[in-house]
């Protein structure tokens, strides 16, 4: 094993205080989850009503700066829903980037609409706002107010760049192309609460934001996720969708089309709750790891991949960046079998059976950054 690579096993060790193993993300409970938890059993409101789930929904929007909130079951629930209030509809595509979890592909998928790929940027990870811009003026067409895809003939519905493990992505200029080509955004924050580009919040950008409250993600519900939007409309959409497009009424069962059953549980929502009391003390502890990390890693040949200009990150996933394919299949290899846990950045979209078929671009960064990049152990420490 290389010397450097024997050397990061150790210091990640010494850094967890553990010498047995070193899982790569877990969660912290350290405040209120147990009492909000009990409380959910004493009240017996532990399902779709409760008063943690509204409160849940009035902080995430308030966290956010978004007008409203709608908590949902995970956070692909919330993507699937969220392209489908902006207008998804089966047959059209969505443009995203093949860089990210297969969540993001499947909730378009879900919508009967295919992905387009489009390349990220090497620095932050997410869509490029340059390789959208390039594909719309080479592929895009303008019908009234909507765009089509002049090789396929189909609308593009919709645009859904990912912030790849709380890094944000160049957001802003991506909601602005969108805007000139009347393509909606759906904002993929699923990684990214707790991040911000000049001040304003990951998942506020777009018209509509979705996050995850996953066991592995900053903060957990158990399972769950949050759709946002800074229009209302949008959020009361679905949060009516989401709860099996019920009309209100004192007794009824009046349901005018086809809905879901998706709602969080008041449970998940009790756990929750306590989970975003804590965001701020699980950040500042990431970050402690992280400028560790950075002081280490200085010392070593490996790169620690750093927080883009202008962006506040969540500190969600820390990850290096090895010189080539070998080097990083040799640092998994070292790392995983020496008890410190490491994974590989995700496996592009389109090499997956189901995403083979789709349009996509040249995706060269996509392709260097799947071959570089690491997950190294991330959870916050007490
Ligand atoms: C975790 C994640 C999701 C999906 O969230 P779940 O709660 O696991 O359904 C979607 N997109 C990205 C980028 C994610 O990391």
């Amino acid at each position: 094993m290389k010397d450097t690579f024997a050397k990061s096993i150790d210091y990640i060790k010494d850094c967890f205080g553990r010498p047995d193993f070193i899982p790569l993300h877990i969660p912290n409970f350290w405040g209120n989850e147990k009492k909000y938890l009990a409380d959910t059993i004493e009240t017996t409101f532990v399902s779709s009503v409760g008063a943690y789930v509204n409160k849940f929904e009035e902080q995430i929007a308030t966290y956010t700066n978004t007008a409203k909130c709608a908590a949902v079951v995970n956070g692909t629930a919330a993507l699937q829903v969220g392209l489908r209030v902006v207008g998804v509809q089966a047959g059209d595509e969505v443009i995203t980037q093949a860089l990210t979890f297969v969540a993001t592909t499947n909730a378009i998928a879900y919508n009967f609409a295919k992905p387009v790929f489009v390349d990220v940027d090497l620095d932050t990870m997410g869509m490029s706002p340059i390789a959208l811009e390039n594909f719309l003026n080479e592929f895009g067409e303008k019908r009234g107010d909507a765009c089509y895809n002049k090789k396929s003939g189909k609308r593009i519905a919709a645009c859904v760049p990912m912030h790849t493990f709380g890094f944000m992505c160049r957001i802003h200029e991506i909601v602005s192309i969108c805007d000139d080509w009347g393509i909606p955004v759906v904002e993929d924050a699923a990684e990214a609460l707790g991040s911000s580009y000049k001040g304003k919040p990951a998942g506020s950008f777009g018209q509509v934001g979705a996050f995850s409250f996953n066991g592995n993600k900053i903060i957990t519900a158990g399972g769950g996720g949050a759709l946002v939007s800074v229009d209302p409309v949008f959020a009361e959409k679905a949060k009516y969708l989401t709860n099996t497009a019920k009309v209100p009424h004192k007794w009824e069962y009046v349901h005018d089309e086809l809905g879901y059953n998706l709602r969080m549980p008041n449970v998940n929502a009790a756990l929750a709750c306590a989970q975003l009391e804590e965001l701020e003390n699980l950040r500042q502890s990431k970050k402690r790891l992280y400028e560790e990390y950075k002081t280490f890693f200085a010392t070593t040949d490996i790169k620690l991949r750093e927080m883009p200009d202008n962006s506040d990150w969540n500190y969600w996933l820390i990850c290096v960046e090895l010189e080539n394919l070998e080097e990083r299949n040799a640092f998994l290899e070292a790392t995983n079998s020496n008890g410190v846990m490491t994974r590989p950045i995700w496996q592009l979209m389109y090499r997956l059976p189901m995403y083979q078929d789709c349009q996509r671009d040249a995706q060269t960064n996509a392709e260097y950054l799947e071959e570089t990049i690491v997950n190294i152990p991330s959870s916050a420490r007490k």
